[in-house]
Formats: structure tokens, sequence, C-alpha cells
């Protein structure tokens, strides 16, 4: 049974309730979560606020860096045990498990090392003033992540938080918690003070809702759909909070007749099918040149034909989904693709033996798709691909803006003044150039604009996010 963290203690949830753990490799019931109300978020935002003026609120940047250094060295410690149950949580495969346990522990490093590098500055001024800009934490940081993620997501948005000094609450996904839950175990055995981090589970409707319209919270940072974003957004207007929005994604990966067409296809099928595509960043758009359409896709064929999908354990390109109503609603695109008439250029494996009960949809790629489909345009969340022709280097710049998102962007070409021309007219928060990296790069600034949100996220840049400049003016003269 999973209680939450608040205070420093496990504590049972206020309502006795509790929220089924399923293995989505198999769909069986493995633990309980407590199911948290509101009367539990108010004890986590009043530990917090209490963290703000005691041990915690006193710490120096240096103490509080080292603390998320000794949590990355425990995190690493257990990498392994981490790993598996990462694995059966999400029902990612191990490998990709591990990775995720590693970039976890990076964060930790990462911004255990920057906590004291972010300091103020002074301004010249008139005479006989000094003015110095100050920069302090928010006080009460609201955290609400997604499932596909949860080591990574709580390494990115928790982390940056913790180092600039400010007390967080967390709403970990109901699908997937059990990692922040283990994090808030090795941050107590670091050394991190009772309050600074606070953990309710539950759903988004009941404890997420109540997160974020609680009157004691001073910041609210958001990992998830756009629909749930609006609402967050909504909720922290209310009370004029800041807002950072990490949402969905279309992502375009445009292929021009110039590039490395080896090195380009490889990339492709990864983008996808990493983590099952329930990635934000994932490649889910192929823009082809049409001059190199057929030679291309065929390659991209080869390789997408042979990928599969496995338990955890079988290590395979791709895991289940995260449960039922995930695996439904991607079904639902293939066999709405399909009734549109859409080809199926490539159907990935489910390998022999995955239990019956576990939420498995082979990797699908279709093409060429109609600009206008719902597979060009909406999120999928899946390992599903969209492949589409495209003329000249203006025609693949409108086709690559043409979504709601615009998150990431990969460019595929050996011409160097294009890779900088084509680059700079993407709308979106990242772009790769001959390469592409859906999920990792903790130290690269990463966010989105239009429906894809708006704040950042990882690198150096994200502590800025977490704190607030005050500007303090003294006047020495006699
Ligand atoms: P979701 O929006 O359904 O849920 C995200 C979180 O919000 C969960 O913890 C959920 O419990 C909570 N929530 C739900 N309703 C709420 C409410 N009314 N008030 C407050 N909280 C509420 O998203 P998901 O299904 O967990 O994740 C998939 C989505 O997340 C995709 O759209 C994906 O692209 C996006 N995502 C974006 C990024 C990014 O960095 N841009 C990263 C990961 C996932």
């Amino acid at each position: 049974m999973q209680h939450h963290f608040i205070g420093g203690q496990w504590r049972a949830g206020s309502s006795g309730e509790t929220l089924p753990v399923i293995d989505p490799s198999t769909g069986e019931v493995f633990d309980q979560l407590a199911r948290g109300n509101a009367a539990d978020i108010d004890q986590a935002v009043a530990a917090a606020r209490a963290a703000l003026s005691g041990p915690w609120g006193r710490m120096t940047a240096t103490e509080r860096g080292r603390i998320l250094v000794k949590m990355a060295t425990l995190i690493l410690a257990r990498h392994e045990e981490l790993a598996q149950l990462e694995a059966r949580d999400t029902g990612k495969p191990i490998g990709q498990a591990r990775n995720d346990i590693t970039v976890a522990a990076r964060y930790c490093e990462y911004y255990g090392g920057a906590a004291d590098k972010l300091h103020g500055e002074q301004i010249p001024y008139l005479e006989d003033f000094q003015v110095v800009v100050l920069r302090e934490p928010y006080g009460v940081t609201a955290h609400i992540l997604p499932w596909n993620y949860p080591a990574q997501m709580f390494g990115r948005s928790v982390v940056p938080a913790l180092a600039m000094g400010n007390a967080a609450v967390l709403k970990p996904s109901e699908d997937a918690c059990l990692s922040p839950l283990a994090f808030c175990a090795i941050a107590k055995e670091a050394g991190l003070p009772d309050g600074a981090l606070n953990v309710v589970t539950g759903l988004g409707e009941e404890a997420g809702a109540a997160l974020t319209a609680h009157r004691d919270i001073d910041f609210v940072t958001f990992t998830g759909s756009p629909e749930v974003g609006t609402l967050v957004q909504k909720a922290a207007a209310e009370r004029t909070l800041k807002c950072v929005l990490e949402l969905g994604g279309k992502s375009p990966q445009i292929v021009f007749d110039d590039a490395d067409l080896d090195r380009a296809a490889g990339f492709v099928l990864k983008a996808i099918t990493q983590n099952g595509g329930q990635t934000c960043s994932a490649g889910s758009r192929l823009l082809v040149q049409r001059s190199v359409y057929d030679t291309f896709v065929k390659k991209v064929v080869e390789l997408f034909t042979k990928s599969s999908t496995g338990t955890p354990a079988m290590d395979r390109d791709c895991g289940p989904l995260i449960n039922a109503a995930q695996q439904q609603r991607v079904q639902g695109f293939i066999d709405q693709a399909r009734a549109s008439g859409i080809p199926v250029l490539a159907q990935g494996q489910v390998a022999d033996g995955v239990p019956a009960g576990g939420f498995y949809v082979a990797p699908t790629m279709f093409g060429p798709v109609p600009r206008d489909h719902r597979l060009a345009c909406d999120e999928v969340f899946g390992p599903v691909l969209a492949v589409i022709p495209f003329d000249d280097e203006d025609d693949a710049i409108r086709l690559a803006n043409a979504t709601d998102f615009g998150l990431l962007a990969g460019i595929w070409t050996r011409d160097g003044g294009r890779q900088m021309r084509v680059a700079k007219r993407m709308h979106c928060g990242q772009v790769y150039i001959n390469c592409y990296g859906a999920g990792g790069g903790v130290e690269l600034p990463f966010g989105g604009v239009k429906r894809s949100g708006h704040g950042r996220e990882k690198g150096f840049m994200a502590l800025e996010e977490f704190c607030v400049v005050k500007t303090v003016v003294q006047f020495f003269g006699k």
C-alpha cells in the first residue's frame, strides 16, 4: 500500500480510499495507492509552507545543492531496483526504464551543482545608491505530472524547484507514481528537511484540481495534455499565479532529398517507438521530399516491420501502452485511418507470449496521409507514424508548422544553409539537425509554443522559472 509523503512522513489518505496500481504488461493489480483529496492537499501545502520558515528556508544554496547531489548518488546506488519499479509501473522496456533512472539522477546532479550558481546582480544607478537584484524562491510550488516518464519528470520539474529553495507539493499521475514516491524516501535519506517535498497521490479531478485551486500555493507547473493544461491555467489565473505548461506535440521529422537517408531512418523509427510513442516530443509526422519519398519510405518500412513490442523484460522497441483507455484511443486512430482508406505502409510485431491482459498495440506506419486528416494533425500518443510527402523547402516549412502544436522539429539535410534557414522558421521550442532527441537532454532548454505550452524546463534556464526577481534600492548617502 502506497501512502502520501507529507511533512517528511508517510501518511494514509484522510478518506481511507485507495486506487489500484495496474501493471500495464499484464493488466493485473499489484499494489494500491492512497486516493488523495482536498484535505490531504491542505496538509501537504501547510507542510510545505511550514518548511519555508524552518530549516529548509534557512539553508544556503550550497547546502541545498549538496542534498540534491546526494540524492543522485543514492538513486544511482539503487539504479536497478528503481529501473525495475519504473518498468513495472509504466510497462516500458527495461532498457528504457534504466535510462530514465540514470536521467533522473542526472537532474539531481545537474541542479544540485547549479543551485548556488544562479545569483543576483548589482546595477549601477544614481550617486549614493546601491541597487541589487535578488533571486528568491516563489514559495510553495505545485507540480502536476503525467504517467509517461514519472522518474524523469520528477527530476525535471521538482528538482530545479528545490534547487532554488522552493517547497514542493507534487501530484503525480494516478497511472504511474511509484518512482516519485521512492524518490521521497531517497530525499529523506539524503537529508532533505521535512516539508520541502510533499507528494499526494490520487486522481486529477480530485487531488490535482484541489492542488491547483489551493489558496496557499505560489506557482503551478503542469505537464500533461493540452485539455487539462487549459484547466490548470484557468485555476492559476483565478489567483494570478505564474503557470508553466508542458503539453503535447505532433512533431515533424523533415527529410530532404540530400539527407543521409540511412542515418535518418534509424532515428525516425526510434523517435516514434520510444516509450511506445507515449512521448510528448515523439517524431510522429514524417515529412519526406517527393524526390526521395519511395526510397526513404522503403528504408523506414524495413526497420518498422522488424520492430517489436513486448513485456518490459523482453526489452523490445516498445512496451505496452499505459492503460486500457490509452490502448483503445490509439487503436481508434489506427482503425479510423484504415477506414479512411489511408494505406498501412508497415506494422511492427507484437512478440509471442505477451500476457493477454496487457495493453499492447503494434507500431503502425501510414502514408501518404492527407494533410488535413486527423492523423496528420492530432496527437496520438502511441506508436503510430503519419508519412506525408512535400515538394520543396517552402512547402516543408508550411507543412511542418501547420498543426496547433509546436514542441520539436527534426531537419535532415546536408545543406548547411538550409539547415539554419529551416531551423529559424520552425515554430517550436527545440530543433534537431541530422539527429533527434525525444526525451533526453537534461542540459537543453525544453518547452513549447502554441498548444504545446509555455515556459521552459531543463537546462540552466529552468532555474529562472523557479525564482522571482526582487530589486532592492538602497540610499547610503548622509
Ligand atoms: P493528463 O493531462 O490526462 O494528466 C496529467 C496530470 O494531470 C495527471 O497527474 C492527472 O491526474 C492530472 N489531472 C487530470 N485532470 C486534472 C484536473 N482537472 N486538475 C488538475 N490536474 C488534473 O495527461 P496524461 O494522459 O497523463 O499525459 C499525456 C499528455 O501529456 C500528452 O498530451 C503528452 O503530450 C503530454 N506530455 C507533455 C510533456 C511535455 O513536456 N510537453 C511531457 C509528457 C507528457
